[in-house]
């Protein structure tokens, strides 16, 4: 499979590091392998896997310098940490080093390398989408999310014109709340006017999803049986079903 996905939104809150690592285990958990590649300088998904931000952001380390991922506390899953030099690096990184970087460790040792992003579309964001086959775009279905998400597909769009491979793997629908008006309207809206997949999986609001970050667990292992864990596994489950269906598809597709 070897796809590098970008977890990205401009707004922060959205669910991006849940979403990069939730859906990370639950690939593993599939037996795939797979690296996160922590990107965003608050390093939640770094320190949300066990793992303590490095002091040089290994995702952003020059040739000559090491760039090795970690194992961390989620089984199955590599890391390359956040650093505490990501606030200062933009400037200075040449627009195509984490690509550089994912070649130098081998990007298709794994079969999916996820990445999530800062909340801006700033040049760590843009340096993620050069890196990557797709984008995976979580939008919380509490406020009415189309205006920026034309401002952030723009974004990929433009990062397309470099990086051909890209596209938009999906739009998320996070935190959804079946029984409020606002979710049902927020879903119908994204469902009919955004000329760009979006997800069937849908994740719910759900106190285990937001808990278990605090006990450096995946809540697909801190409370296996919850709606949002259970979400999460079936978007994995999309995910490789969209980019690899099973043989039994592919012979009823071709029919
Ligand atoms: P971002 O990376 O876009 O800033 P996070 O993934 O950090 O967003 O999520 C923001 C906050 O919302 C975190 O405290 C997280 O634990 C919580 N959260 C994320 N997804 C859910 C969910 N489905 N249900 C409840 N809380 C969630
Ligand atoms: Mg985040």
């Amino acid at each position: 499979m070897g796809l590098v996905l970008s977890v990205a939104n401009q707004k922060g809150g959205v669910g991006k590091t849940t979403t990069a690592t939730t859906l990370a285990h639950a690939l593993a958990l599939s037996g795939r392998t797979v690296l996160v590649v922590d990107v965003d300088p608050q390093g939640n998904a770094t320190s949300g896997m066990g793992l303590e931000a490095a002091d040089r952001s290994p995702a952003f380390a020059p040739p000559a310098s090491e760039c090795r991922p970690q194992e961390s506390a989620w089984e199955g899953v590599m890391c390359l940490p956040a650093g505490r030099d990501l606030e200062h690096l933009p400037g200075r990184i040449s627009p195509t080093a984490l690509k550089d970087n994912l070649a130098r460790i081998g990007r298709e040792r794994f079969d999916a390398v996820l990445i999530d992003c800062p909340p801006s579309l700033g040049s760590l964001t843009r340096n993620a989408l050069a890196a990557s086959d797709g984008a995976v775009i979580p939008i919380q279905c509490e406020y009415y999310p189309l205006e920026g998400l034309v401002q952030l597909i723009a974004a990929v769009r433009q990062a397309a014109t470099t990086n051909p491979r890209l596209e938009v793997t999906g739009v998320l629908l996070t935190m959804y709340d079946p029984g409020a008006d606002l979710s049902r309207e927020v879903e119908a809206e994204v469902r009919a006017k955004l000329a760009h997949p979006v997800f069937r999986s849908v994740i719910p609001r759900d106190v285990a999803v937001a808990e278990a970050p605090s006990h450096c667990r995946s809540v697909i292992d801190y409370a296996p049986r919850s709606p949002g864990a259970r979400a999460y596994v079936e978007l994995a489950a999309e995910l490789l079903h969209r980019i690899a269906p099973s043989p039994c598809d592919r012979r009823t597709t071709d029919a």
